[in-house]
């Protein structure tokens, strides 16, 4: 058995769309029927294969495959043995299941080395730009993304309901590219220009490089900026997002305003001292809610760049004297582990070696909870800066774990 590669098979088209146009180039009149045959093929050839082999379409995507997604990585690369060698590989076109997180504690997929927030991947409506659909019969990636609602090329707002049945459109779902499941050719809507906002979002996460928006080489670091802004400052579908490049456009001092209003604020409203004064209670989530987007160093993570260039200059505006000021805030050891770019387990190591002193007495034989206020805020800027950064690692290692 030899499958014929549909034509003009790009890199940026998605899993999903280049198996539909498989099926339609081999004959087969769903996608389940050439799922069936595949999978008898991969029996012969691999039986663990064979088993992971998605029957389902909108389940094919190897980060659906929760157990065996070893065994799905297996039989896609397998398929590729039946196709023309010139076309991306199968994995290529896959999201992967990863085990980074987005801060906080959000899951994450990853398409060649990029890695996406989960939360971005749509899941009921796919929207699709008709004049994409004019030029090329195929779904790409980005439509899958969510803060992409603007198509890059033609600047038009991407099309979420079908206008002759009014449903919600999902490629998946209908196994067709240009149609919609009650038939309406998608190709003969008219579009609308997109509002600048979205525009430069899909612009934006789609690679190209925008004045107002951070300039970031590595995509998944914009993926986890645009992911940041909106846990902090969308709480519903309506909000308006349009602030988020004026936001941007004076970063970061529009971030240090804000903080400035929220030191302000800790000062005019103290009721204890701040020695006793957990950082959350006058900062929030501000560490916690960068600590990993979805990096920690500095260099690949300007909102926590930023975050500590702050601490820093409040730690030296209030220096440590008679009275407690914001410079002796307590922090906890998840806060402590985002300040210095490095593990709570390594924070444990700080404290076991004497690098990190804690504010509190501690019970015998107590361990210390994870949002207990542990540590001045002081002693941590100072042992941040007391160290070099190493710059070629995801996670900065202060001391060797034997
Ligand atoms: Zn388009
Ligand atoms: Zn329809």
């Amino acid at each position: 058995m030899f499958l014929i590669s549909p034509d003009k098979a790009t890199v940026n088209e998605s899993l999903e769309s280049f198996l539909i146009r498989l099926c339609k180039a081999n004959g087969f009149e769903s996608y389940q029927t050439m799922a069936l045959v595949i999978r008898d093929w991969l029996q012969d050839n691999d039986h663990e294969a064979a088993g992971s082999w998605p029957l389902t379409l909108s389940r094919a995507n190897i980060y659906h495959a929760n157990h065996s997604s070893g065994f799905r990585v297996r039989a896609l690369k397998l398929l590729d043995e039946l196709l023309d060698t010139n076309s991306p590989s199968m994995l290529e076109r896959c999201l992967l299941n990863t085990t980074t997180a987005f801060s906080p504690n959000l899951a994450s997929v990853s398409q060649r080395n990029i890695i996406i927030p989960l939360k971005f991947i749509r899941t009921s409506t796919i929207p699709v730009c008709p004049q994409c659909l004019t030029e090329h019969q195929y779904i790409p990636q980005l439509w899958h993304i969510s803060p992409y609602e603007a198509c890059h090329h033609h600047k038009c707002e991407l099309i979420t309901h079908c206008p002759s049945c009014n449903e919600q459109l999902n490629y998946l779902q209908a196994e067709r590219i240009t149609h919609c499941e009650c038939g309406y050719d998608l190709r003969l809507i008219n579009t609308i220009k997109a509002p600048t906002i979205n525009k430069v979002i899909s612009e934006y996460i789609a690679g190209k490089d925008v004045d107002c928006l951070p300039l970031r080489a590595d995509m998944s670091e914009r993926f986890g900026i645009i992911l940041w802004y909106q846990n902090r400052y969308l709480h519903s579908k309506s909000d308006d997002d349009s602030s988020l490049i004026s936001f941007f456009e004076h970063w970061p001092q529009s971030f240090f305003e804000e903080l400035d209003d929220l030191s302000k604020t800790a000062c005019d409203k103290q009721l204890k001292s701040f020695n006793q004064t957990d950082f959350s209670v006058v900062f929030g989530d501000v560490l916690t809610s960068c600590q990993k987007l979805p990096f920690r160093t500095l260099q690949q993570n300007i909102v926590l760049e930023a975050v500590v260039d702050y601490l820093i200059s409040l730690v030296e505006k209030n220096p440590k004297c008679k009275m407690a000021n914001l410079g002796d805030l307590q922090l906890n050891i998840i806060e402590t582990a985002a300040l210095l770019s490095t593990s709570i387990e390594q924070v444990y190591r700080l404290i076991e070696e004497g690098y990190l002193q804690l504010a509190i007495k501690l019970k015998l034989h107590s361990r210390l909870s994870p949002n207990q206020g542990a540590f001045y805020l002081r002693q941590v800027i100072e042992l941040r800066q007391s160290r070099i950064t190493p710059t070629y690692s995801n996670n900065m290692t202060y001391l060797p774990s034997w």
